[in-house]
């Protein structure tokens, strides 16, 4: 694959915060391998709505950012949580110098009731903007297949126009497989005249059932034909690996070749799938 990647495009990599300090010190390991070898923009790391990780993504956080010297993006979700709360985390992180937000709704387990200030992240992003001003960049996330609860596309879009009036700053977008999905959004953006970068998230293929379980609960579809073939690999994960590999590589060529201002890998604390795609892509 000859893919030239450019200067402007925008890479990063995301984590979730890990439980145990083994957890911990194999994300070490996946965040400096990452750093060396792809030097991205900025890690970013999840956040559990309701708060369940607001001290395991702030310890993350500041260690990855200590340890790599790269930038670091905290998620930051606002169902489940007060106002209160959510200017604590925002204050905390300030402190630390960060400087860019994945500004989220976010999703309670189900049959979970909580109490929250805010129901949409178009509060949570006008929030950060009223009382923070710039000094977050904030990236707020965007669904080329259209969001699992949203009533309809067209509405959907208006949804994430709100997060982009609100001042987002720009968007990553959920996983998707059909690329098509994704340009078709991104003209809807242009036509609603949103002016910002829509960084393609990408995840990697490297179990079937965990990804089918997975992309059922978000919304991500899996074409048929994808489905059909990951399924005739059965328990062969290296084939998974090779032919994932291959796959999202070229998925990722495309992209960058027809214009993707960049890449945001869904990289699992792992750097091996990540990086086998990122080779494939080396001028
Ligand atoms: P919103 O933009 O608020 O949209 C949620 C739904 O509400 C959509 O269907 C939208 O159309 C609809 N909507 C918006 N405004 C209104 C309105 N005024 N009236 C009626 N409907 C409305 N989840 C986590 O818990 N932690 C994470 O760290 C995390 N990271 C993510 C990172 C990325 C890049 C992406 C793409 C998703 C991430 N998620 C995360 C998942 C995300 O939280 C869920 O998809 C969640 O359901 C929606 O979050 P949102 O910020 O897109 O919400």
């Amino acid at each position: 694959m000859k893919t030239q990647k450019k200067l402007e495009q925008h890479f990063s990599c995301e984590f979730f915060p890990p439980k145990t300090e083994k957890g911990m010190e194999n994300l070490f390991k996946t965040a400096k391998t990452l750093k060396d070898e792809i030097n991205p923009a900025f890690f970013s790391v999840t956040f559990g709505a309701g708060g369940s990780t607001r001290e395991t993504t702030f310890n993350a956080v500041t260690k990855i950012q200590k340890s790599t010297l790269c930038n670091v993006a905290p998620h930051l979700s606002c169902i489940g949580s007060s106002k209160q709360q959510l200017t604590e985390i925002l204050d905390d992180y300030k402190q630390q110098g960060i400087t860019r937000i994945v500004t989220l709704r976010g999703d309670m387990p189900s049959g979970t009731v909580s109490q929250s200030d805010f129901n949409y992240a178009n509060e949570l992003v006008s929030f950060i903007r009223e009382n923070y001003n710039n000094q977050f960049h904030l990236e707020v996330a965007a669904y080329p297949e259209t969001h699992p609860q949203a009533d309809n596309a067209i509405q959907d879009i208006q949804h994430f126009k709100n997060k982009v009036l609100a001042g987002a700053d720009s968007a990553i977008t959920q996983y998707f497989y059909n690329i098509d999905s994704y340009f078709y959004f991104v003209d809807n953006c242009e036509k609603a005249s949103l002016d910002l970068p829509v960084v393609p998230g990408i995840m990697p293929i490297t179990n079937y059932s965990n990804l089918a379980r997975f992309s059922d609960m978000c919304g991500a579809e899996i074409p048929r034909w994808l489905r059909r073939k990951l399924e005739s690999y059965a328990d062969d994960t290296n084939a998974i690996k090779d032919f994932g590999a291959d796959f999202v590589s070229s998925m990722c060529e495309k992209l960058l070749d027809m214009g993707a201002p960049g890449l945001h890998f869904y990289s699992m604390n792992q750097s091996e799938a990540t990086l086998r795609i990122w080779n494939n892509l080396k001028p």
